[in-house]
């Protein structure tokens, strides 16, 4: 796959980690747009001149969807993301069991750290567009209508190639902390002594390196949890085994919160994991 230019902004709503991909030919997409992020992502890739094609999600909690729909609107593109989780857009708080109380709850946890960054809860609109993947087929297909949550009888969908413009990856099930968790893989365009360029470094003999948006899968030294609606532990501990051990040990990983590592690294000292025999 052609390497991409990655670019982070973190969200002030839980530390959500936005990363833009970008292709040689300016085409752009934003991964995982959480709450208070979306006006910086779009002024980014306005005065760089980029063509945003899609927002995506590595899944469907709400601190990396808050934002999708409203930057979705102001591009006119899709949120794309896994079938099985594209129901929690209709109601990112009640998906989110004891941390999100009851739709738009005043007194759950989430409601107070979105006021905190200033974000009014209230104001949640759900995307008009959206495409999802995972489904028979392993197509994108535009949903008109989320699917309700599915149930916890999983089978992991094979790998699924997306092109928007020039932004080539791979969508690769993950399920456990969500239904619909994906790991989103690609090859970064990295500058030397750079862990991910800041978007403008192409002129320092950058290297290509594998790259996987872990989302809330795996994280530096842990793992997302499975405790929430729609999360199972077996579940994820079958995707730990058979999905992210068996990761190139060179992949770079870009978790949705927290410091990067990789997955040699992660093989090595993360207790959660065990390397494959
Ligand atoms: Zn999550």
């Amino acid at each position: 796959m052609p390497g991409l230019r990655l670019l982070e902004l973190v969200a002030p709503v839980l530390g959500a980690r936005c990363v833009l991909l970008v292709a040689e030919d300016g085409s752009c997409v934003a991964v995982d747009v959480g709450a208070g992020v979306a006006d910086r992502v779009a002024r980014v890739v306005a005065d760089r001149g980029w063509t945003p094609q899609a927002v995506l999600a590595t899944h469907g909690h709400v601190d990396h969807t808050w934002g999708a729909g409203e930057l979705s609107r102001t591009w006119d593109v899709p949120v794309v993301l896994h079938a099985a989780d594209a129901y929690r857009l209709d109601d990112p708080f009640g998906t989110l069991g004891v941390l999100g109380h009851a739709a738009h709850a005043a007194d759950g946890p989430l409601a107070g750290a979105l006021r905190a960054a200033g974000v009014d809860p209230a104001d949640y609109r759900r995307p008009e567009r959206v495409e999802t993947f995972g489904t028979a087929g392993g197509v994108r297909s535009p949903v008109t209508a989320p699917a309700t949550a599915p149930d916890l009888a999983l089978a992991t969908a094979p790998d699924l190639a997306l092109a928007f413009g020039g932004v080539h990856l791979v969508a690769r099930h993950a399920p456990g902390h969500t239904q619909g968790s994906t790991l989103l893989l690609l090859d970064a365009l990295v500058g030397q002594g750079d862990r991910v360029n800041d978007g403008v470094g192409g002129d320092r003999s950058p290297t290509t390196v594998p790259v996987a948006l872990t989302g809330d899968v795996l994280f530096a030294g842990s793992v997302g949890r499975t405790d929430l609606p729609g999360g199972d532990g077996a579940t994820m501990a079958r995707t730990l085994r058979e999905v992210v051990a068996t990761l190139d040990p060179a992949t770079l990983v870009v978790p949705g919160h927290g410091p990067t590592s990789t997955v040699a690294a992660e093989l090595a000292t993360n207790p959660y994991l065990t390397p494959p025999r």
